[in-house]
């Protein structure tokens, strides 16, 4: 009777787990897609409705940044449902690309295009009969003839994805004409939903969308367009190729591009790159198409690794392990900046995206907008190159500046990943008062001069026209004699990209605003820069946090046989795996195929395709370098900064206070001042408890911490026979975990 009663119980959870798959169906589907062809573990932010939207055919529209994981939308749910999925797109490469790494995930997929021979046409059409065939990619003008459309109407469809759906839209950045004739869609397939996709949609576009295609019920989500893991340098330009040489090395054997205005510095910097020893290669339109496919295969298949090149380069790379983003010069407006940055860390992972500016490049984009723009078009290029000027100039965090620029409001914290945040800028301290110096003697040069004439007269010049102007005279002539001129330049062009002053007219005459008058009040706070002295750009956090552990000779030894496969199978390296799994290979170091099957990015196939070649690799440098293998890692939160009222008592547990002690000086409760000895610890990595904590006791907590783990504080309180306090835990579990 004891085996039946064991049988009931078995009975009951069967039947409890069926009704909450009942209940969850679309998601634990969705999910053990995800796990078995992706080898991901979780959904991004949004993911999972966009998904759902298709399973339940509700038409949909997706606005998510690049990067954040559109693909996936579409192509998970074509595995989990019955039917065929079509999948429009714009450009040839991306779609084979797409289809190519859908295959190495062992999903079916094909394209139709020109390039198949017709024996191969037959095969995938004879798949797309049988219904063994998934997703679909067509190009518009494919899909729109009358054949095509025969066809789909004989087997059975599951959905239509558009990808790339602002190429619909005449008010987007890339209209296609032949996207617009998709609004037949509709029409001839009444009963399929439709579900668009876009990295780039203004409101008037998205709107225009739905429209467009007829989806008059859509669902639409809308993620936020910030990038989280691109961090954001912007530097002037001082020393050229020595501040790029920084950064590329920080980005040994990684994939790069470096952005540049003309040809003529393509050129020149790339040659100045191989002469380096770098691998480079240059890419511009004057090139043949030829040569341009050439280079840019080879950077697909990281047989180069930085693409110098024009903004000709980039569109349709949908490479996503491209680690930097280097902008020798200004691009022409945010917009620009913002897409080309944005080819950076396609994969989730940290990238940098650094742009070195001079003022020197404004001019030359002027000139350019006088020669190229038509009269109409001049106005909105000048009010976007001076967008992206005020943007190079101002001190506010980057990422609150861009999304600001593309109408989304962020949150006023510390992003951590760029150059303001990260305090990498060396900020004035009395910019108050420096800021009024330098605004009354705007004013006491009648607001009729440009920003060099104004420096000049601050800094005390013996200049030939300020004598003849007599501008020795006035008051504010010398007030800052200490400065050199080009950093008076500088806090100019601060003040005028913070609102405080105007530029305007055809020689560029500097005059006071409104809130200019705040400023001379005391009422307001700008905020300016001395050049950095030390120009070496520490890293960002996060990028500390997703290398943490890797053991990169190993990283290399796995990126040579990416490389290898990727060449044998004629196909982009990160078809094979992408960076994130390469470094949580060289992180967690299986020894064994149980091991690598949890490495993300490995799913079912590639662990068939792969699995024991790259643990050969993983299994012999393990042996021959002597490191660790089945690491166990739980990788660190990324450091955040102790809160601001945990500072004061910083110094004095440095100096060895109790915290009684400390509580005392700082006036605050000995619970708080326990709070602040807690930051104190996790930001300055204290592994040694002693100073708070007696040997016995931190003996019996570590004891009972190797047991239980470095999880909640309640079970070591339990297990100490709750006889120590939880303060002490909790600063002994701070010094373990520091330990690593
Ligand atoms: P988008 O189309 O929005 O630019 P992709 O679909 O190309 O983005 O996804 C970017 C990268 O993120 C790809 O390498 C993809 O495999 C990965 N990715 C997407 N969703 C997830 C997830 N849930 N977990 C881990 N990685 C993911
Ligand atoms: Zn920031």
């Amino acid at each position: 009777s004891v085996f039946m009663a064991v049988a009931d119980a078995l009975v009951f959870v069967t039947k409890t787990n069926a009704s909450a798959t009942a209940m969850n169906t679309d998601e634990s589907k969705l999910l053990s897609a995800l796990g078995q062809y992706w080898g991901y573990d979780q959904f991004r932010p949004l993911q999972l409705d966009a998904m759902q939207a298709v399973m339940q055919d509700q038409d949909s529209l997706v606005v998510f940044p690049t990067g954040a994981g559109k693909s996936l939308c579409f192509q998970a749910p074509a595995v989990c449902r019955d039917g065929l999925a079509v999948v429009i797109s714009p450009l040839i490469s991306l779609m084979k690309d797409q289809v190519d790494t859908l295959k190495a995930c062992g999903i079916n997929a094909a394209v139709l295009n020109s390039s198949l021979s017709g024996a191969e046409e037959q095969d995938v059409i004879a798949q797309m009969k049988s219904g063994d065939l998934k997703l679909l990619y067509l190009a518009p003008e494919r899909l729109l003839t009358e054949g095509m459309k025969q066809l789909l109407q004989s087997v059975s469809l599951s959905y239509f994805a558009i990808d790339e759906a602002h190429c619909v839209s005449q008010w987007g950045h890339d209209f296609r004409p032949e996207y617009r004739k998709l609004n037949i869609l509709k029409e001839q397939f009444p009963g399929t939903a439709i579900h668009a996709y876009t990295a780039t949609a203004t409101t008037k576009v998205r709107d225009d969308i739905a429209v467009q295609l007829g989806m008059f019920d859509a669902r639409v989500l809308v993620g936020s367009m910030d990038r989280p893991n691109l961090n954001y340098q912007l530097k002037k330009r001082e020393r050229g190729l020595d501040q790029y040489i920084e950064i590329l090395d920080r980005h040994k054997g990684c994939s790069g591009i470096m952005y540049c205005i003309s040809r003529k510095e393509v050129e020149a910097n790339a040659a100045a790159l191989c002469g380096l020893g770098y691998s480079a290669a240059a890419y511009h339109a004057g090139m043949s198409a030829e040569d341009r496919k050439k280079t840019q295969e080879a950077f697909l298949k990281d047989e180069v690794d930085i693409i110098v090149a024009t903004v000709a380069f980039g569109m349709g790379i949908d490479k996503s392990n491209v680690r930097f983003v280097i902008h020798a010069s200004m691009p022409k407006s945010l917009e620009a900046y913002q897409q080309e940055s944005g080819r950076a860390g396609r994969d989730g992972l940290e990238s940098d995206c650094c742009l070195f500016y001079s003022p020197g490049d404004f001019v030359t984009w002027n000139r350019m907008i006088d020669q190229s723009e038509s009269q109409s078009g001049r106005e909105g290029a000048v009010q976007a190159l001076k967008a992206i000027s005020d943007f190079c100039n101002s001190v506010t965090c980057r990422h609150a500046a861009l999304a600001a620029h593309f109408g989304e409001t962020m949150e006023p914290k510390k992003c951590g990943a760029c150059d303001v945040c990260l305090g990498k800028l060396d900020l004035v301290e009395d910019a108050l008062i420096l800021a009024q110096k330098i605004v009354s003697c705007v004013f006491r040069v009648d607001q009729r001069f440009g920003a060099d004439y104004v420096a000049q007269v601050l800094v005390g010049s013996r200049d030939q026209r300020i004598l003849k102007n007599q501008h020795d005279q006035v008051s504010t002539y010398g007030l800052l004699s200490t400065e050199n001129k080009k950093s008076v330049r500088t806090w100019i062009e601060q003040l005028i990209s913070q609102g405080f002053l105007i530029k305007s007219g055809e020689f560029n005459v500097i005059t006071i605003t409104d809130s200019c008058w705040q400023l001379l009040k005391g009422n307001a706070e700008p905020s300016l820069t001395r050049a950095s002295k030390d120009s070496a750009t520490r890293s960002s956090k996060s990028s500390t946090a997703s290398w943490e552990g890797v053991d990169k000779d190993l990283f290399e030894a796995l990126r040579a046989l990416r490389s290898q496969k990727a060449q044998t199978q004629n196909v982009p390296a990160y078809v094979v795996f992408g960076d994130a799994s390469l470094r949580d290979m060289a992180r967690k170091r299986p020894s064994t195929l149980d091991g690598f099957r949890l490495i993300t990015g490995v799913g079912q196939k590639k662990f068939d395709d792969y699995g024991e070649a790259f643990l050969k690799v993983i299994v012999d440098h393990c042996q021959a370098s002597n490191v660790d293998t089945d690491v166990k890692v739980q990788l660190a939160e990324p450091k955040k900064a102790p809160s601001k009222n945990a500072i004061p008592s910083f110094d004095l547990f440095k100096q060895g206070l109790s915290v009684t002690e400390v509580a005392e000086k700082i006036g605050r409760a000995e619970s708080t001042t326990y709070g602040y000895l807690n930051e104190y610890i996790q930001f300055n990595n204290v592994t040694d408890p002693s100073p708070w904590i007696d040997a016995e006791t931190a003996a019996a907590i570590s004891a009972v911490v190797k047991d239980v783990g470095l999880g909640p504080l309640k079970p070591v309180y339990v297990a100490l026979n709750e006889e120590v306090d939880y303060s002490a835990i909790r600063i002994m579990m701070s010094c373990i975990a520091n330990e690593g």
